[in-house]
């Protein structure tokens, strides 16, 4: 059994400027997380450039040519007071959806069981039709719906468990009952979407968490709402919005999430994989803004992936 490493130097090229929290320095406390001497067996793959076919199934071509048109030359262009790009922003961006693209191609040839994304910029906040939250493209919702033009697969689920709700792959997905979108996100913040009402056709699961709940309400919340109805679905492939923004050091939010929620989580989510999709998972780097926290958190979601 085995799990692939994507991942391309010029994601840690795109630079929202001094002082973001999304910063290079984040895939690289990523990447020495992962480094070749603690996981020798994790299989390392450069990540090719998205289509912009591909970058379609989510975005109007417009909105990617214009967003794409807009990197400038030098220096820094806000799409809002967040959300930066720089010269070399395009290329990580359309390296970032690529290598969603390229690990759901990979897992369902059976190249591996399973693949972990380690991009930036993130994605789970860019709608169709806008770019926000310190995200260009929609990788992981790019992914999805590449596996399901290009391979055919009938019902494709993302769980998010960043701490942040992931609105753009929401507006993705819900009005499309061949797609299952489930969250749990600290609640109220940043976007201010994601209340338990908002259900999509049936097809959303929103788990909205108070400030400061930790361990044992994220994984009530996980156990008795997300992971039933993620069952009840019958993915054919999982997918996960892996942001670790969520843990108890983390600057930008209030939830107390440690290592060993995302290694619990990440258990569930290959049970369900192994049960209904025969193993095959992509998860997809989301936040994560404490150095040493989101290293020591992505090492232990990508230890239980390799344990298979
Ligand atoms: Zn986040």
């Amino acid at each position: 059994m085995s799990t692939l490493l994507y991942t391309h130097p010029a994601c840690l090229e795109h630079d929202p400027g001094d002082h973001h929290p999304e910063s290079p320095a984040r895939l690289r406390a990523v990447l020495e997380a992962l480094d070749e001497s603690a996981f020798p067996r994790l299989e390392r793959r450069e990540a090719p450039e998205a289509a912009i076919e591909d970058l379609c199934w989510v975005h109007p071509r417009q909105h990617v040519e214009r967003l794409l048109r807009a990197v400038p030359k030098s220096g820094h262009v806000g799409i809002d007071a967040d959300t930066i790009m720089s010269p070399r922003s395009g290329e990580a961006a359309l390296r970032a959806a690529g290598a969603v693209v390229a690990a759901v191609d990979s897992v369902i040839a059976r190249e591996a069981d399973n693949a972990f994304c380690a991009v930036r910029p993130p994605g789970h906040h860019a709608e169709p039709e806008r770019a926000m939250g310190f995200c260009l493209f929609n990788n992981i919702a790019v992914g999805a719906l590449h596996a399901r033009a290009a391979h055919g697969l009938n019902r494709i689920a993302v769980i998010d468990f960043d701490v942040h709700h992931g609105n753009g792959t929401q507006a993705a997905f819900e009005t499309d009952d061949r797609l299952f979108y489930a969250s749990t996100h600290q609640y109220p913040l940043y976007p201010g979407t994601g209340a338990a009402s908002e259900t999509g056709v049936g097809n959303v699961v929103n788990v909205p968490l108070r400030p400061m709940s930790g361990s044992s309400q994220f994984r009530t919340g996980m156990s008795t709402r997300i992971l039933p109805a993620l069952d009840d679905f019958r993915p054919e492939l999982v997918m996960i919005s892996a942001g670790f923004d969520g843990h108890r050091r983390d600057p930008l939010a209030q939830l107390m999430l440690d290592e060993d929620d995302y290694g619990w989580i990440t258990e569930r989510l290959i049970e369900i994989a192994c049960r209904h999709a025969g193993g095959r998972l992509v998860s997809a780097l989301e936040g994560g803004y404490d150095l040493s926290a989101l290293g020591a958190s992505v090492a232990a979601h990508v230890r239980v992936l390799m344990s298979v």
